[in-house]
């Protein structure tokens, strides 16, 4: 029986942990501690087909940290930098300056984020694919590579937030990378085997003690009575919670003591293997 290798390379969110400049308990406990109290930004490697979902700006220092020797192909979900500034990696992958020669990998997305990310980056995407090659482009919904099939969904046609449904064999994972809320429904979310999630705050206070009720972003955040109703609506087996902001104020430690309370739901950290 064939297995379905995933990492979380990085389990952060909008900002690192230890954000930059930032004194407070959760960055100083995570600069005293590290490992597992720091977080990169968000991003999902498949390592059966050695693909990276999201390129946040510390992937190359990400990938160092896992020991991700070998990257073939990228896709990027939508066009917000903490998924995006990153991308430079494909010069250093698909490119040799030596022998100025292309060596192009291949790059997924939805034809809208293509056109978001060139829009929002300079024509990133375009130079990377025309000028540099290294990069060839495929704007599509659908990538089948080796025994994998992924399934790439607009969960949000207002901001173009792609959602992807991995499946190998009968098995199904759901990688909902950055601002799940609004949640649009979908039939071929039934019965996953792990449904890996972000923004999600658990007890909706914030880092400074704010009510997340009182945060201009309230209705983008899901709580975990949300995620558990959701987790027994759609027979979830696993949910696995990812893109923790440090605006939620938990530290790791902190995680590891509520998610013994919880039934298969489970906070990531940076080098977590999810094998299916
Ligand atoms: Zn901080
Ligand atoms: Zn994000």
């Amino acid at each position: 029986m064939t297995t379905l290798k995933l990492k979380i390379v990085g389990s952060g969110g909008m900002s690192i942990i230890p954000s930059s400049f930032c004194k407070c308990k959760i960055c100083e406990e995570a600069r005293e501690k590290g490992g597992r109290y720091e977080r990169l930004g968000p991003s999902l490697y498949i390592d059966d087909i050695k693909m990276l979902i999201d390129t946040p700006e510390d992937i190359a220092v990400a990938c160092n940290r896992q020991k991700i020797s070998e990257v073939n192909h990228i896709s990027i979900s939508h066009s917000d930098p903490d998924h995006v500034k990153g991308i430079r990696i494909v010069e250093k992958i698909g490119y040799d300056f030596i022998k100025e020669k292309s060596m192009p990998i291949h790059f997924y997305a939805l034809p809208e984020v293509i056109k978001d990310i060139n829009n929002m980056n300079c024509d990133c995407l375009k130079y990377y694919s025309d000028v540099l090659g290294c990069i060839s482009i495929n704007e599509t919904s659908h990538m089948s590579i080796d025994n994998i099939d992924i399934d790439m969904i607009n969960n949000n046609t207002d901001r173009n937030i792609t959602f992807y449904l991995i499946k190998q064999n009968e098995k199904k994972v759901i990688y909902a990378c950055c601002n799940p809320k609004p949640f649009q429904h979908n039939e071929a979310y039934f019965d996953a085997d792990v449904f890996i999630i972000s923004l999600v705050s658990d007890n909706g206070i914030l880092n400074d003690g704010t009510k997340l009720e009182y945060a201009p972003f309230k209705d983008e955040i899901f709580t975990l009575n949300e995620i558990i109703e959701m987790k027994n609506y759609y027979r979830i087996k696993k949910v696995v919670v990812t893109h923790i902001d440090e605006i939620w104020g938990k530290s790791y430690g902190y995680y590891k003591e509520l998610e013994k309370k919880l039934d298969n739901i489970l906070f990531a950290y940076d080098g977590m293997d999810i094998i299916v």
